[in-house]
């Protein structure tokens, strides 16, 4: 860990929707959303798309997935770390549909959509569903409903010292905006969604994304330390993507597009 930093945070997966894999798209990387963090008392996993595969886990490890979209679940099918028997894993998620955590991914993870049941795969899993704040040790967790199709949920996660806000599959309008901006407000690092380019934003109104303005303007006005876009659409490329950061970073110098594999701290 770097001297006076405390939270080694991994992008494993900034990619939204589904992984695509052409060389086109290496830089800014191929896998679906998930964000690693360590503390010194525990590895917390934000969403668990395909890049939690190569996550490490923990002695206890929580993952905390925003809603239950395909992109946001697929790497728990493959990620090893549900075998190791050393391991403590929690899942966390808000009810869906009336349906909890567990209800949720032992329907996704089962037969006839996936031979295996998680538990089946994980010697000690423990699935909690959600509702307002909680703690994680004496990490505060707090949550905002965010405007998605069937509803996604946001996490604010403070030791008291550094703040993070995890805000993936938002469409910000004016409304959900405001919310957020008090959500995030002050908080040191922000990953919000960027999908969508200011000539997406007419065609895909109501799909439950953000243009990569709308989010680098929020992380300006809730003063973000750095705002970090993430959820790139699968349809972009690096030389696409390259051309839109080197944009939004001329009227936003605290934004940037996330890379899988890039690291920070904290
Ligand atoms: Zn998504
Ligand atoms: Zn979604």
């Amino acid at each position: 860990m770097r001297e006076g930093k405390a939270w080694k945070i991994e992008m494993l997966g900034v990619r939204g929707s589904v992984a695509v894999t052409p060389k086109e798209y290496q830089e800014f990387g191929c896998d679906t959303t998930c964000i690693r963090i360590e503390t010194p008392e525990a590895v917390i996993f934000l969403d668990a798309g395909s890049g939690i595969m190569y996550g490490e886990a923990g002695e206890n490890t929580h993952v905390l997935i925003g809603h239950p979209h395909l992109d946001h679940l697929m790497g728990l099918s493959k990620w090893s770390a549900l075998a190791d028997p050393s391991k403590k894993i929690k899942v966390y998620m808000a009810d869906h549909e009336g349906m909890s955590c567990q209800e949720i991914l032992h329907i996704v993870f089962g037969p006839p959509f996936w031979p295996i049941h998680l538990e089946e795969i994980s010697h000690d899993l423990e699935y909690v569903s959600i509702k307002g704040s909680f703690q994680i040790g004496s990490l505060t967790v707090d949550t905002l409903e965010g405007n998605h199709p069937g509803g996604v949920t946001h996490f604010r996660i403070s030791d008291g010292k550094r703040t993070l806000v995890y805000a993936v599959d938002c469409e910000l309008t004016p409304e959900a905006a405001k919310d957020l901006e008090e959500f995030a407000k002050g908080c040191d690092l922000l990953f919000c969604d960027g999908q969508l380019t200011a000539d997406d934003a007419v065609e895909k109104r109501g799909w439950g994304h953000s243009t990569q303005t709308a989010a680098a303007k929020l992380g300006d006005k809730c003063g973000a330390g750095q705002t970090v876009l993430m959820h790139f659409d699968p349809s972009s490329t690096d030389e696409q993507l390259e051309e839109l950061e080197n944009k939004i970073k001329m009227k936003y110098p605290n934004c940037v597009f996330g890379r899988q594999g890039e690291i920070r701290y904290l």
